[in-house]
């Protein structure tokens, strides 16, 4: 197979990587992040609290350990390198960009200073350097979270956090301080359809539902299945839905309110408009009912409106691909467009160009759903071959002479080992750097 680039770090990225490496054990795998730092949404999404989920960079690092796999990190597609240099240089280049935009609600108010993409606020949370900016409101007494997804299950669960649960972990302190400053009393979580349809997985829930102080409260009405939810649970027999379904029902009654926080679960609730003269004060939505349409459970809107109070709305309905530069982009699923993983073009399939992951299929699935996924597109770039050799020279010299300072694998041990220490001074796993030019200066510093 000669050489490949692969484009971005994260999970399909190494689990690209990995694959070819194991169909041709002479091939030279290049992962290039425009990140001095690996991982992706390893590092920049999955939540602080979850580190067992990113315990899964030990295989990526042996991964990159292996004699024909190399790292080039702060080299940006568009910025750096165009996507026709890359394919002068290289045998085939795989796309392993990932969704790093929030997709829209599409409601007006949506732009109102204190209301985010959720995207923004986990990026934040996580130490990603282009979010740092964002000054969420965080001393509020209600929040929203618009989706009832793991993404929208994540933010929830950090907003109602005790300081002391995320304190040990790699939340950044800057984070941890601007949460611990403010108190959340309530925070309303919006699923346009029923229980039954919840995007959450069961523990994702029951996870929140845990912590010490917090209370998650759903009004009985919005629990009770309707008839079309209950024919559809009893005919498709899925089991996390019924989990659901049954966790959620378990939540209606009364409580002693000791709690320190509420997670109020409010179904059959879309949002219409975001309101707020200078800043968000409500979020307007309008009661919805279920019907069956062929297979699928929809909403339709009652014509009944509520307000829901939030000082901070959170939007987490999903994410997009960024367009890049002279790759091909499908406007209305926010993807690649692709043959098997193959992009194809207006000319149809672009030679010696690949996706994976979710720039190829779209934001779902869990890490692990990203192995069976690139696999099948190292598969197809086997099938099809490279159209025509690379230019034979190493492109190790050129990718370092479009960058001020070009990160390999051995200056993000530097970055790495220069962030546990930092970490261990404040007996927490790890203390991120929070911009690109800390991530340099580490290295330089080590060197
Ligand atoms: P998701 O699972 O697709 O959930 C998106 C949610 O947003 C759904 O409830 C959807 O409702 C709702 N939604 C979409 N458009 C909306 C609108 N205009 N108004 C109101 N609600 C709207 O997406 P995600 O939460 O972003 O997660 C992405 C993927 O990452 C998922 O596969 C998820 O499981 C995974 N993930 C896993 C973990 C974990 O394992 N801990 C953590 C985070 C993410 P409808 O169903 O009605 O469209």
């Amino acid at each position: 197979m000669g050489r490949v680039a692969v484009i971005g770090a994260g999970p399909s990225g190494f689990y690209a990587a990995q694959a070819l490496l194991q169909a041709d054990p002479a091939v030279q795998v290049d992962l290039i992040d425009r990140m001095p730092a690996p991982f992706g949404l390893v590092r920049s999404g999955v939540a602080p609290d979850h580190q067992k989920i990113k315990s899964v960079v030990k295989a990526y690092e042996r991964i990159a350990a292996s004699p024909g796999c190399r790292f080039f990190g702060n080299v940006a597609l568009g910025r750096d390198v165009s996507i026709d240099e890359l394919l002068a240089r290289y045998d085939q280049v795989v796309l392993a960009v990932g969704a790093q935009t929030a997709r829209k609600m599409g409601i007006p108010g949506e732009d109102l200073p204190g209301s985010f993409s959720a995207t923004e606020f986990v990026a934040w949370y996580n130490g990603h350097p282009d979010y740092q900016d964002r000054s969420f409101p965080l001393d509020v007494s209600d929040a929203v979270v618009v989706g009832v997804g793991n993404v929208a299950m994540d933010v929830t669960r950090i907003l109602v956090s005790p300081p002391e649960r995320l304190h040990p972990t790699d939340i950044t302190s800057g984070a941890l301080g601007r949460l611990a400053a403010g108190r959340r009393e309530r925070v309303h979580v919006l699923g346009r359809r029923g229980p039954a349809q919840a995007a959450f997985t069961p523990k994702e829930l029951q996870e929140i539902a845990a912590i010490d102080g917090v209370d998650v409260r759903v009004r009985d009405d919005e629990a009770a299945l309707d008839p079309a939810s209950a024919a559809w649970l009893e005919a498709s027999g899925d089991r996390m839905a019924r989990e659901n379904a049954e966790f959620v029902a378990s939540r209606v009654g009364a409580r002693a309110s000791t709690a320190r926080s509420e997670v109020w679960l409010r179904f059959c609730r879309s949002p219409v408009e975001i309101l707020g003269d200078d800043r968000v004060r409500a979020v307007r939505v309008e009661k919805t009912a279920l019907i069956a349409e062929g297979d699928r459970i929809v909403a339709r809107g009652t014509g009944v409106f509520e307000e829901i109070p939030a000082g901070l709305v959170l939007a987490a309905v999903g994410y997009l691909t960024v367009p890049l530069p002279g790759v091909p982009y499908d406007e209305v699923t926010g993807r690649i467009p692709n043959d098997g993983g193959q992009v194809v073009g207006p000319d149809g399939p672009v030679p010696d160009l690949f996706v994976v992951g979710w720039a190829k299929r779209g934001p779902t699935g869990l890490i692990g759903t990203n192995r069976a996924d690139s696999a099948a597109t190292v598969a197809r770039m086997l099938e099809t071959g490279a159209r025509r050799p690379a230019d034979g020279a190493d492109p190790a010299d050129w990718l370092a002479s479009r960058v001020d300072q070009l990160v390999t694998w051995r200056c993000w041990q530097k970055v790495d080992a220069a962030e546990v220490a930092r970490g261990r001074d404040a007996e927490k796993i790890r203390e991120k750097f929070t911009a690109i030019e800390e991530m340099l200066g580490a290295v330089r510093d080590a060197e």
